[in-house]
């Protein structure tokens, strides 16, 4: 049996329940496999061993009062994966979702992720079970500070440096920040994701967005095509979502869907993003509404975003949300690429499909890096005592898109596997942290 299929077994059997956990690291380890077969040293060293081991998994009680005086608990998590090359980095989710399983997933692919963007960041994720929403900005205060009352001792801007995902936007950064500069006295870039005027940076909001779309359009533009007259169906309605269709239009696509969790929308002429903007972040309202503003438009309940003719396809909502059939769908109806905006958004079946169509498929690791290298930008002018302009930092954002595009695909090339970026953004993620480690010693 190889040495990656050992560690695999071992990794399932110690690890039941966590299927997203296993499905992650599955999907890394099968890739790697001829990296890993070319250097013998790193079974010796048992490196895979301590790759798929978290350094350390924090686990934690968030008590706190709502509105109606009751007292609510909620379960907090902080998974520390690997500081090999630099200081854990990775989001916070708050979710009714959220357990272990999925924040390790989340951790594991970081890794991978950050070391990607060729910038110092290690690999780490949180968060919380509490649901963001229906409830009251004071309610989410409350939350937020409760959770910092515990998460500040295990977290620091040269140790853990954590920042937004699924349910965690600018407030909850701000009540987060708020909260850890009250309780260690620090003003420090702790999180990312702050607000302009306690030293956030310009382009963090629409970084993950803008950055999958530079991603796409430059694998894109290798294969002689471009954004230019396409049609692009966009899950999701948050912060990559919103982002992602805006530069697409930019780049002159035409966005005809977005969904959220209760349904999705299809407008044929165009989705007006200003509208979704305001109604999903400043009015907290449902997709439902926007037929009220565009009766055109069509409003369907649950899932089947992906049954929409596209040319390009940008899963951009949560894990799985795109199964085998709907690739199967997506590729009969015409579509030539696919980039994964949100982590892990199609099932291992799904990318098979994929691949074997064909089809462009840029993995998440790749796609969304946007957004994590842009809050090592801010880490940086934190540091610094600067802020860049908001054409410094999307110059520097593209240019890392550029950089991992290249990585990925030299990376392929080079083990024999061109065109699959799924395996050449492994490989290329893992080497740098394969040789950290191995050059730090058993640690
Ligand atoms: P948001 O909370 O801003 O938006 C998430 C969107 O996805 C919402 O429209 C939400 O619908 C929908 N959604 C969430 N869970 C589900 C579900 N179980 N089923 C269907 N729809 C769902 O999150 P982000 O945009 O920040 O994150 C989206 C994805 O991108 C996640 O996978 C995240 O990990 C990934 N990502 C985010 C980065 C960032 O910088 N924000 C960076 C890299 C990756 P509803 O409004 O109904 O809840």
């Amino acid at each position: 049996m190889s040495y990656v299929q050992n560690v695999l077994n071992g990794l399932i059997a110690k690890n039941q329940g966590q299927a997203e956990f296993i499905q992650a690291a599955t999907e890394v380890l099968t890739t790697i496999e001829p990296c890993v077969a070319a250097n013998p040293a790193y079974e010796k060293a048992a490196l895979l061993e301590r790759l798929v081991e978290p350094e350390r998994q924090i686990m934690f009680r968030v008590p706190w009062i709502d509105d109606k005086g009751n007292v609510q608990v909620n379960r907090g998590f902080r998974v520390q994966f690997n500081s090999a090359i630099g200081p854990y980095k990775g989001g916070l989710r708050f979710h009714p979702s959220v357990n272990l399983s999925i924040i390790k997933f989340l951790g594991f692919e970081q890794i991978f992720k950050n070391s990607l963007t060729t910038l110092p960041i290690g690999g780490g994720k949180g968060g919380s079970d509490f649901d963001p929403k229906g409830k009251s900005d004071n309610e989410v205060m409350r939350f937020c500070q409760s959770f910092m009352t515990e998460l500040y001792r295990h977290i620091g801007a040269d140790t853990d440096v954590p920042a937004g995902d699924i349910g965690v936007g600018g407030r909850e950064v701000a009540y987060m920040y708020g909260q850890y500069k009250r309780i260690t006295g620090l003003y420090e870039g702790v999180l990312t994701g702050k607000g302009l005027t306690f030293g956030g940076s310009l382009v963090r909001t629409e970084a993950t967005g803008y950055g999958l779309v530079y991603l796409v359009q430059e694998m894109l533009q290798a294969a002689g095509d471009s954004f230019e007259g396409k049609t692009v169906v966009i899950s999701g309605a948050g912060n990559v979502a919103v982002y992602a269709a805006y530069k697409a239009t930019q780049l002159g696509a035409k966005v005809v869907s977005l969904s959220d969790s209760t349904g999705y929308i299809y407008d044929k002429d165009g989705v007006d993003l200003a509208y979704v903007e305001d109604l999903k972040f400043n009015k907290r309202g449902r997709l439902s509404e926007y037929k009220n503003h565009k009766p055109s438009a069509e409003y369907h309940d649950g899932k089947g975003v992906w049954n929409i003719p596209c040319d390009i396809a940008l899963p951009c909502a949560t894990q799985n949300e795109l199964t085998e059939a709907d690739a199967k769908t997506l590729v009969a109806n015409g579509c030539k690429a696919v980039g994964e905006g949100a982590n892990m958004p199609s099932t291992l079946e799904a990318i098979d499909v994929f691949l074997k169509n064909k089809v462009l498929f840029a993995p998440a690791k790749a796609a969304n890096a946007g957004g994590v290298a842009t809050s090592a930008l801010e880490m940086s002018q934190n540091s610094a005592r600067l802020s860049w302009t908001f054409d410094e930092v999307d110059a520097k954002l593209h240019g890392i898109m550029v950089s991992i595009y290249n990585n990925m695909a030299s990376a392929a090339k080079e083990y024999g596997v061109e065109g699959n970026f799924v395996a050449g953004a492994n490989i290329a993620g893992f080497l740098k942290v394969a040789e950290a480690m191995m050059a730090q010693g058993i640690v």
